[in-house]
């Protein structure tokens, strides 16, 4: 295949070895192969941490406000980007146009908290805790960091976690996804032209034996992962093994309780881009509907159906789109396979994405828009991720089965509910078992001054990433004890020292 583009690693800011093994990259919405990815190992992952490792030392003792310019380029960069990253998102994901820049907006947020560092950086100091003592305490950088992200946001995710791990004075590796891995590369690029040296962000491609290198290797401090929920946990296990600090982020099952009080109409509007939106390929993505009461459910069903079948779906490239295909033809067929289980299983099937073709697309890896009524809490269907454009429907008969339904499902990333009462609202808010809550907000991603992770099994670890807890998760607190010259005594102190 001559005319192949081939993505190659980026370790020190430069294209690397020459790989032993190679995957194919897809366009989601032709089905064609449209790239050869290098994939890397333990060779790759040590050429990469030893460049780290002589790249940090000098970045963690820049000042936070220079390190932070660089940020303020890459930000500009990317903005001026914008269409061009976007494209190639919709290229190697599928997802639609304005839902790729929206993914990279939703990053560039990140950045832009990131921009900040010198102001979260400040420490906290108390004056004469003893006589002329003072105490300070400051965090610092940990030094090398490794990130393995997804395929659902190849640029968002992996921008959840560098801008703050730079900014705080850290090195970091990104291990991509081997679906979409070009953005990857696009953004060391866009780096390096905002001027980060040579090493503190490089790009090691490749699947389990360089996540297991990462997870291995001795000049890892710490590894961030966001993926689905049994490599999450084996990451965590692995990692914390051999002494890691790990966040790993997992699946997830996100219901949205509908009160009967609810506006309807909303609430419809609010699912549709909730469920369906990049085809359902979001940890944030609804898939099951909780309306309470059987007349709620009657008339969610009725206003649902239609615009479900109405969905227009098409290449990303299509600008009426609004929802492109699955990722591969492998992710497709688990899709379709789920379809065929809640079949199986007695759900009642509202509307059947299964049979979608798209003009001039035939080999493309669509499945439209389906939606299951009667969904029961013991079907698959409704305990596991799907991650397609399929949503469930599972009747409740109070809003305390509601809730002890979300609050008893193995995953509690986010979840939402739709009312206009205060008081249940409240009640929500607080009895909830999940990481991420809306009222009347389907999709309740926090800003990037906030952080962003579930509970249960949708999160391993302790830190939730960028915001706050992305801070502290890449930096370590240090305190210090001053005594200035005046105040120090003769003699030594065998007893605890002590003011009365
Ligand atoms: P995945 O778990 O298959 O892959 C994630 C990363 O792990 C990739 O870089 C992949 O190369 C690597 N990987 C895959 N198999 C591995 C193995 N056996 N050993 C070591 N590494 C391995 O996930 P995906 O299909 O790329 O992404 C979809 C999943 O991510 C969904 O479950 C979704 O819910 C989840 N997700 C979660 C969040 C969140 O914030 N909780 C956000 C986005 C996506």
């Amino acid at each position: 295949m001559p005319d192949l583009a081939f993505i190659d690693h980026v370790i020190r800011g430069r294209a690397s070895m020459t790989p032993e093994t190679q995957s194919a990259v897809f366009n989601p919405a032709t089905g064609e192969v449209s790239a050869q990815l290098a994939l890397g190992g333990a060779t790759e992952v040590n050429a990469a941490v030893k460049a780290a490792l002589d790249a940090f030392p000098a970045w963690a003792a820049t000042p936070p406000h220079v390190r932070a310019r660089v940020l303020f380029r890459f930000r500009d960069l990317i903005e001026r980007d914008l269409d061009r990253l976007a494209a190639m998102i919709t290229a190697e994901h599928g997802k639609v146009h304005s839902d790729a820049k929206g993914e990279l907006i939703r990053g560039l947020e990140v950045v832009e908290f990131a921009c900040g560092i010198p102001q979260v950086l400040k420490g906290e100091f108390s004056e004469q805790v003893g006589n002329s003592i003072d105490a300070v305490s400051f965090r610092q950088p940990l030094g090398v960091v490794a990130g393995i992200t997804p395929f659902n946001f190849p640029a968002m995710v992996p921008m959840w976690m560098f801008p703050v791990a730079l900014a705080c004075g850290n090195a970091f590796i990104l291990k991509p996804s081997e679906r979409d891995p070009s953005l990857a590369n696009e953004m060391a690029a866009l780096l390096a032209r905002a001027g980060l040296p040579d090493g503190l962000f490089q790009v090691v491609h490749g699947g389990k034996p360089v996540v297991d290198a990462l997870l291995d290797h001795p000049g890892v401090e710490a590894v961030s992962f966001v993926g689905s929920t049994p490599i999450a946990e084996y990451v965590h296990r692995r990692g914390t093994a051999a002494g890691k600090r790990v966040q790993a982020l997992g699946g997830a099952k996100n219901h949205m309780i509908v009160m009967p009080d609810a506006d309807l109409d909303k609430a419809v509007d609010a699912l549709m881009g909730a469920a369906y939106g990049s085809a359902g390929e979001r940890c944030m993505a609804i898939s099951v509907a909780v309306p309470v009461g059987q007349a709620t459910a009657d008339a969610l069903i009725e206003k649902l159906a239609p615009r479900v079948r109405q969905l227009k779906v098409g290449p990303g490239t299509d600008p009426e789109a609004e929802m492109g295909p699955l990722v591969t033809r492998e992710h497709a067929d688990k899709v379709l396979g789920y379809i065929d289980t809640g079949l199986a299983e007695g759900a009642q099937l509202v509307v059947d994405g299964r049979d979608l073709r798209i003009q001039g697309y035939e080999q493309g890896f669509f499945v439209g828009g389906t939606l299951f009524d009667r969904v029961t809490p013991e079907m698959r269907i409704y305990r596991e991720e799907i991650f397609g454009p399929v949503l469930s429907v599972v009747r409740t008969e109070s809003f305390d089965e509601a809730l002890d339904l979300i609050n008893t499902h193995e995953f509690g990333n986010g979840t939402a509910l739709f009312t206009r009462d205060g008081d249940t609202a409240q009640a929500f808010l607080s009895q909830v078992r999940a990481g991420m809550v809306g009222v009347n907000v389907p999709i309740p991603v926090p800003m990037a001054f906030h952080s962003f992770g579930g509970w249960k099994r949708s999160l391993f670890g302790d830190h939730h990433m960028h915001g706050p807890e992305g801070v502290r998760f890449y930096t370590r607190l240090k305190t210090a004890t001053l005594r200035w010259p005046k105040g120090i005594r003769s003699g030594a102190e065998f007893v605890m020292p002590t003011l009365k």
